[in-house]
């Protein structure tokens, strides 16, 4: 299977837990809970679900202070289920009097979340940031300094806004409001790292919910720190339209060279999971090559030439049986996430494809011999026929994992 070639961009390392961001360290994939932090149960229910999903760090928000009097018990009860995932706690507002007050709870905590922007106004903004920061340093956690333009630091912007008014050549409101972005970032970075924190221990986010305004922001702020950097499209939506608005946010990033930890930010559906969102993650960073996480299944859309919808039935079923398969086979095949598959509804493409495979099926389409050559390593191997092709081909296909990956 073809390697990504990417270039990824100069950063620090940034230790989190047993969890390693930046340097040469794979691009990380990280999610947030959406329960109440301080309903034990549930929350540790969903940090392992998205854990064992593929989240390699979860966030939980830290906003009161139950929340914060809950993260020892959370982790206890993770640590007893041997979930080892990093633990980061967002924090927000009054961070500074809970990371004051709550010190020894907080050292549970593998990351502190910082938004400057919620930090304070006027003079009691460096108070309290500097409280935080000091809590993070006497602790040894790192920090991700994670700006929002939803919840950007308005007298920053009212500054910004004022110079603007007075130049020759007034840039545009959203402009402005990317600078601002950047510089709320990397400002509050440098007097995290003034008060005594070292850069190594400094991750940075600069989070839109514009494809165009993050895919820009993110190029402009890569160019001018080494800090690394948490991508995300902030408050994609659901459903397809989160899916599709954070590929096209992170991918022409990714190509870049741009991040190191990785975040779709999905809306889950009412009963749905949420897991979804490091599902997606998972995918995009598969679709560039960046990493691996299960096999990779190609199947033609159909069209008319195909016969009948036994092709759709066989694309979808192979799906679920790599899907229900794979935390048996990632134990038992290393390296099996890198296997190639092809299922292709008739002879135009099909055997072209399924020679790019490492193992590939054709199905007959209309008016086609009804028999289903299949390709192995970019050779014909057999033909299969009668009323157990699904059957047949799953059978060949754990063969091949079998030999290839044991
Ligand atoms: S491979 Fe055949 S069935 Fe699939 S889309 Fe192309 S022409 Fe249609």
């Amino acid at each position: 299977m073809s390697k990504s070639n990417i270039n990824r961009r100069k950063s620090h390392t940034v230790q989190v837990g047993k969890v390693s961001i930046g340097g040469s360290s794979p691009i990380v994939i990280q999610s947030m809970t959406d329960t109440n932090t301080s309903d034990i149960e549930k929350t540790v229910d969903q940090i392992i679900q998205l854990a064992d999903a593929g989240s390699e760090i979860v966030r939980v928000t830290v906003n009161d202070s139950e929340a914060i009097k809950s993260i020892p018990y959370i982790k206890d009860k993770l640590f007893h289920s041997n979930v080892t995932v990093p633990l980061v706690g967002d924090f927000h507002f009054n961070g500074h009097i809970l990371l004051d007050k709550y010190y020894k709870e907080a050292a549970y905590l593998d990351k502190f979340r910082i938004n400057p922007g919620n930090v304070g106004k006027k003079n009691k903004k460096d108070k309290n940031f500097t409280t935080m920061i000091e809590a993070a340093c006497k602790l040894d956690k790192p920090v991700r300094i994670g700006v929002n333009w939803g919840s950007l630091d308005q007298e920053l912007l009212a500054s910004k806004l004022d110079l603007n008014n007075k130049s020759k050549s007034p840039k545009s409101l959203d402009e402005i409001m990317c600078d601002t972005v950047i510089s709320s970032a990397l400002e509050n970075a440098k007097l995290a790292e003034s008060l005594g924190m070292h850069k190594s221990k400094i991750i940075i986010s600069c989070k839109l919910s514009k494809v165009n305004m993050l895919i820009d922001v993110y190029r402009k702020i890569a160019k001018l720190c080494e800090y690394p950097l948490h991508l995300g499209l902030t408050e994609a939506g659901s459903n397809e339209r989160g899916v599709v608005y954070s590929s096209c946010a992170l991918g022409p990033l990714l190509l870049d060279g741009i991040g190191d930890t990785i975040r779709v930010s999905l809306t889950t559906d009412i009963n749905g999971e949420r897991t979804k969102e490091v599902e997606i993650s998972k995918l995009i960073l598969q679709s560039f090559g960046i990493r691996y996480f299960l096999p990779d299944v190609t199947s033609c859309p159909g069209c008319g030439r195909t016969s009948s919808d036994y092709f759709q039935k066989l694309a979808f079923d192979i799906d679920q049986y790599i899907k229900k398969n794979m935390p048996l086979w990632k134990k038992n095949y290393p390296g099996v996430e890198n296997l190639k598959i092809s299922v292709m509804g008739c002879i135009v493409n099909g055997p072209g494809e399924s020679k790019h495979a490492d193992i590939g099926i054709s199905l007959p389409g209309r008016g086609e011999n009804p028999t289903a050559p299949v390709y192995i390593d970019g050779e014909k191997k057999l033909t299969l026929k009668g009323d157990n092709i699904t059957g047949d081909f799953k059978k060949i296909l754990l063969e091949y994992i079998d030999n290839k990956y044991k």
